[in-house]
């Protein structure tokens, strides 16, 4: 009985569309490409230099017809990788693919090496793969912390403005304290 809850639950995970703002068009057939999880089995992770990209096999022609960078390249990788680390080959140790990200240097380090080989994530052995998986998701963790470092950062520079205000009538203030007799 589990297994059978465990397969229905791949499945669905594996039929979920990609959660991108639009679907790309296809580059050789021109078909809007209507990529859902399992597609992702096909995709290719790429260098790119702005970080992460992927290549996807178009499901209607079955050629590579688009290139995905960035947050959205991010957010297709992690939602394939979470299908194929549902699916039977994919379970693995937790603690080898940890073991994996350390060996190579690092999660940056990793997701380059992988990228250089451009395989696609389902040729990748299982333990790479889920190493692959905590790698972009600890990325992800970093430029999160990193974005709201930012917004921090300019609330801060939004604040020190209403300081120096805040200064300046102070001051105001004052003059007209020491004015007084
Ligand atoms: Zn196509």
């Amino acid at each position: 009985m589990p297994n059978i809850a465990r397969s229905i639950y791949t499945g669905m995970v594996g039929r979920r569309r990609l959660g991108l703002l639009e679907p790309p068009i296809c580059e050789r057939c021109g078909a809007v490409m209507r990529v859902k999880a399992r597609h992702l089995a096909h995709a290719r992770l790429v260098p790119e230099s702005q970080g992460l990209g992927l290549i996807l096999r178009c499901p209607n022609c079955r050629s590579e017809g688009a290139l995905l960078v960035g947050r959205d390249a991010q957010a297709a990788l992690q939602q394939g990788l979470t299908y194929l680390s549902l699916t039977r080959r994919g379970r693995q140790r937790a603690e080898d693919a940890a073991r994996l990200v350390e060996d190579v240097g690092g999660p940056d380090r990793l997701i380059r090496d992988v990228a250089r080989r451009e395989l696609t994530l389902r040729s990748l052995a299982p333990e790479r793969r889920l190493a692959l998986e905590m790698a972009v998701d600890e990325r992800a963790e970093v430029e999160e912390l990193e974005r709201r470092w930012k917004e921090a950062e300019e609330l801060a520079d939004i604040a020190d403005g209403m300081l120096s205000t805040t200064t300046e009538l102070e001051e105001e203030l004052r003059r007209l304290k020491d004015g007084l007799p």
